[in-house]
């Protein structure tokens, strides 16, 4: 039992658990302070092989900006490697589960010179976490697809292999050619049903025809439900109008756009793309890597990096940004079995917080981490051999 719990709703219960499920909401017994529960937080964009996490300090060794500096930095860097990413990604694994986060979609690099050896590695974490994470993989072309021959036969041979879905990368501004990176990707995703999850960098109006493209290959191989765009900062570098008018066909067909609250880069303006039916949520992205320096794979602090990115003061507006890292991220992932209801799950995060909007603006200290009822964390330390 779980006394004088708040729930995101805002109610307060005792909540009994039995069998790892919960069995009931009572009234609250006694007038104690409790907890405010939230359900498991959903990182729905992480790279479990790029972070460097449990290794000495790595400076950044990019030599400019662009997306092309840091890949080629990366390569770098991943060939100077002491520690498998089998070792630093288990590393990584801990941390969030420690800070609550029991879901999460992985990209996972694919190239040809890596071939398919960090979805091994990611498919071995996967296995040794299976009782305590969900991970989805996307077979991501960090090199490209036509600036790296041959890497869309084995992103095909990575979903055979057991990754969830296709990944992609900016289609003209890195293979420079939309049309033969997106049919392959497209192609690959139907010949194995599964979904498509895309890096799109490129901003402006030439970014937008490119969601354009996407959005025109979903609909055409009936993908819908099934395709996301991560980053899409062309959404927040473009006019209102436009940005609105592509919001509309990103709903068509069913695009959810996930976004980081980015550093530097145009943010996509999030109520907007909610308000015209666009499903959005949060994600890591880099964490400790050849990316970038920072990241700590906390997903309430990833909500607040949101919020303030986006310029959100008002609590709706950081219930958005709580909702993207929760609720709206597990409906992308498409997990059945999420959220804190009769029959449900006993996963939860426990927290010192009156709202949700208090919880994403203070991210306070996890008090403990339930899976189906079995304690795996407490105040922000795995509590497992
Ligand atoms: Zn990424």
């Amino acid at each position: 039992m779980i006394r004088n719990a708040t729930l995101p709703d805002g109610s307060r219960h005792d909540v009994e658990i039995r069998d790892g499920r919960i069995a009931a909401f009572l009234p609250p017994a006694t007038n104690e302070p409790g907890v405010m529960l939230l359900p498991p937080l959903v990182d729905g964009h992480i790279h479990l092989d790029k972070t460097l996490l449990g290794l000495p300090w790595v400076p950044n060794q990019a030599a400019g900006n662009a997306v092309a500096d840091r890949i080629e930095a990366e390569r770098k860097v991943r060939a100077a490697r002491t520690v498998s990413e089998e070792e630093t990604g288990a590393n990584l694994v801990k941390q969030v589960v420690a800070s609550g986060t029991l879901h999460m979609r992985s990209h996972v690099d694919i190239d040809n010179q890596l071939g398919l050896r960090n979805l091994h590695a990611v498919l071995a974490i996967r296995e040794r976490f299976r009782d305590l994470v969900t991970i989805q993989i996307v077979a991501f072309p960090q090199s490209g697809l036509l600036r790296s021959p041959g890497t869309a036969a084995l992103l095909d041979e990575a979903v055979a292999q057991g990754a969830d879905l296709v990944g992609g990368l900016d289609p003209v501004g890195i293979d420079g050619d939309l049309a033969g990176h997106l049919d392959p990707i497209f192609a690959i995703a139907s010949r194995h049903g599964v979904g498509i999850d895309l890096h799109l960098h490129d901003g402006g109006e030439g970014g937008i025809a490119q969601m354009l493209a996407i959005a025109e290959r979903t609909r055409t191989s009936g993908l819908k439900g099934k395709v996301a765009i991560s980053h899409a900062f062309a959404l927040g570098s473009v006019p209102t109008d436009l940005a609105a008018r592509t919001a509309d066909t990103l709903a068509e067909a069913g695009i959810a756009i996930m976004s980081h609250g980015p550093g530097a880069a145009t943010m996509p303006p999030l109520p907007l793309l909610r308000a015209h039916g666009v499903e959005v949520f949060g994600g890591s992205d880099n964490i400790r890597d050849a990316w970038s320096p920072f990241g700590n794979g906390d997903m309430l602090e990833r909500a607040m990096l949101i919020g303030y990115r986006a310029n959100f003061r008002h609590d709706h507006e950081l219930r958005l940004a709580y909702e993207m890292v929760t609720e709206a991220a597990a409906r992308v992932l498409g997990l059945a079995d999420y959220g804190i209801r009769i029959g449900g799950p006993a996963d939860f995060v426990a927290i010192e917080a009156e709202t949700l909007a208090e919880a994403v603006a203070a991210r306070p200290r996890r008090k403990w981490v339930l899976k189906a009822g079995r304690v795996l964390a407490r105040d922000g330390v795995l509590a497992l051999p």
